[in-house]
C-alpha cells in the first residue's frame, strides 16, 4: 500500500485532547510520526493531498447501529408511538417484507455506504433479527459481505431477543468459524471484521440467553455488549423481576470491562456508581433516544464518575439516518435539557475514541502515529464556518449535516470529493428500493 501525505490542514484532531496543525502521513495503512523536514513527500512517491481550509479527523466510529432497519425508515405506523406498539409494528414489517440474506445484505450496503460518506469508518451493527427458517451463519454472511463490498470497518453483534439461548450460542462458534477463521480475541488479522455478541436487553432475553452468550464470548475472547433504560426495558424489569435493568445485568454478570451498554436512559446516581465500578463502558445514542421519548443519558455524569461513552445512532427504525456527526451535535444539543451540558470535544471524542475503547480497538478513533489509518477531511473554509471560535468545535457547532470530503479507511479512499469510490451509492440504494418494491407487490 503506498503512502499519502495530508498537508496544509486548519487544524488535525489526533485525539480527545490534541489538536495540531501538522500534516498527516499514512504509510502501509497505519498513521506515521511526521516529524518536520522528513521528507516524507519526496520519498517513495508518496501521493500528497492538499487539505488546507480542512480538518482532518480520525474516522467516526458508530457503536450502536441496526443495519437491516435502514430498509424500514420512516414508517409512519412507527413514528411517536410507544415502544411495545412499535416493537410489534416493526415485527409485522419484518415478516411481511422477508429477513433473508437478500435483504440483509441490501440494507446492510445500504446502511454502511451512507456511514463512510457521513465520516463513519467503523460500525457495530446489533442485529437482532433471526427468523427460525434462515441459517444464522448466512444471515452473518450478508452483512459481512456488505462491508466488505464497499469498505467500512464491521464489528457483526450476533444478537438476540427471544431467540433459543443454545441455539444462539452455538451460531456464535459458527458465524466465528465461518466468517473470521482467522480472527484473534474476535477481529480477523487485517481489522476489518470483528465479532461480539449482544442480547437485546433484559425485556427480551432470560438470564440463561445472558449466560449463554457470555460463555462463548469467553471462549472466543468476543466483547460483550447490550442496551438497557429504554423506557420499555424499565417498565418490563419492573414487572417481570422487580427490579431494575442494571441492577438485573450486575446480578446477571452482564456488567464488566468487557461489556458495553446502549441507551442508559435516565439512570440515577447510584446506578452511575455501579456503572462506573463494574469497569463496563456505555454507549450514547440520542438520535433514538430522544425521537423514542425514552429520555437523555447522563453523559456528562457518566463521564465524571470515569465512565469511557461512546456514540451510537442506533437503528433506522428509531432514528432515519446513520449519520454520527450529526447525533453528536445533537449530544451537544439535548445536554442542556437535563442541566448536565456537553462539550463538543467531548461528543467528538465520544464519536470517536470513546466508541473505540468499548470495542476494544486501541488503534482506532484517534490519528497517533500506530493508529489505524481511518480518517476524514472536513471541507471548512465555506460559508458554513466562517467566524467560528475553533474549526473543531465547529465541525459541531455550525453546519449541520455536514458530510466530509474525503474519507480513508486503512490506508485506502473510500470517499472522495464527497463521492463513494468503493461502490456506486445510487445503484446500492437502487437495489435495496427495487427490492423492496418487488416484496411489496407495487
Ligand atoms: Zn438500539
Amino acid at each position: 500500500m503506498s503512502s499519502v501525505v495530508l498537508s496544509g490542514a486548519a487544524a488535525v484532531l489526533r485525539d480527545a485532547s490534541t489538536v495540531t496543525y501538522d500534516r498527516v502521513v499514512v504509510d502501509g495503512g497505519t498513521i506515521v510520526a511526521a516529524p518536520s523536514g522528513s521528507g516524507h513527500e519526496s520519498a517513495g512517491g508518496a501521493e500528497i493531498v492538499d487539505v488546507s481550509g480542512c480538518v482532518v479527523t480520525p474516522g467516526l466510529v458508530n457503536a450502536h447501529h441496526h443495519l437491516l432497519q435502514s430498509a424500514f425508515r420512516s414508517r409512519p405506523d412507527t413514528r411517536s408511538v410507544p415502544m411495545r406498539d412499535w416493537l410489534a409494528r416493526m415485527s409485522q414489517r419484518y415478516s411481511m417484507i422477508g429477513v433473508d440474506p437478500e435483504l440483509t445484505a441490501a440494507a446492510a450496503s445500504v446502511a454502511l455506504a451512507e456511514s463512510l460518506l457521513c465520516g463513519v469508518t467503523t460500525v457495530a451493527d446489533h442485529h437482532l433479527t433471526w427468523p427460525r427458517d434462515q441459517d444464522p451463519v448466512t444471515l452473518a454472511g450478508a452483512t459481512i459481505g456488505a462491508a466488505r463490498r464497499v469498505g467500512a470497518r464491521l464489528v457483526f453483534v450476533r444478537g438476540t431477543a427471544r431467540d433459543d439461548p443454545d441455539t444462539a450460542a452455538r451460531s456464535v462458534s459458527d458465524i466465528h468459524d465461518t466468517h473470521l477463521p482467522d480472527a484473534r480475541n474476535g477481529v480477523t488479522s487485517d481489522g476489518m471484521t470483528q465479532l461480539a455478541v449482544g442480547p437485546s436487553g433484559v425485556h427480551a432475553d432470560g438470564p440463561e440467553t445472558f449466560a449463554a452468550l457470555a460463555e462463548v464470548a469467553g471462549s472466543l475472547g468476543l466483547r460483550r455488549r447490550t442496551q438497557a433504560n429504554e423506557k420499555i426495558d424499565v417498565e418490563i424489569a419492573a414487572e417481570r423481576y422487580g427490579r431494575r435493568p442494571l441492577d438485573l445485568l450486575d446480578e446477571w454478570g452482564w456488567l464488566g470491562e468487557d461489556v458495553t451498554v446502549a441507551h442508559l436512559c435516565d439512570v440515577t446516581d447510584d446506578e452511575i456508581a455501579l456503572f462506573a465500578r463494574s469497569g463496563a463502558t456505555a454507549t450514547h445514542a440520542p438520535g433514538c433516544d430522544v425521537p423514542m421519548g425514552w429520555g437523555v443519558a447522563r453523559v456528562a455524569a457518566l463521564t465524571a464518575a470515569g465512565v469511557c461513552v461512546g456514540l451510537g445512532t442506533s437503528g433506522g427504525g428509531s432514528n432515519d439516518a446513520g449519520h454520527l456527526l450529526a447525533d453528536a451535535r445533537l449530544a451537544v444539543q439535548v445536554s442542556g435539557l437535563i442541566g448536565e451540558p456537553v462539550t463538543a470535544a467531548t461528543s467528538l471524542a465520544m464519536a470517536t475514541g470513546g466508541s473505540a475503547a468499548g470495542l476494544g480497538r486501541p488503534e482506532l478513533g484517534h490519528l497517533r502515529p500506530g493508529a489505524a489509518a481511518d480518517l476524514c477531511v472536513w471541507e471548512c473554509a465555506d460559508v458554513f464556518d466562517a467566524g467560528v471560535a475553533d474549526p473543531v468545535d465547529g465541525l459541531l457547532w455550525a453546519g449541520p449535516g455536514r458530510r466530509p470530503r474525503d474519507v480513508m479507511v486503512g490506508g485506502r479512499w473510500v470517499v472522495r470529493d464527497g463521492v463513494l469510490v468503493t461502490a456506486e451509492s445510487r445503484t446500492v440504494a437502487a437495489e435495496l428500493s427495487s427490492l423492496l418494491e418487488r416484496r411489496e407487490g407495487r
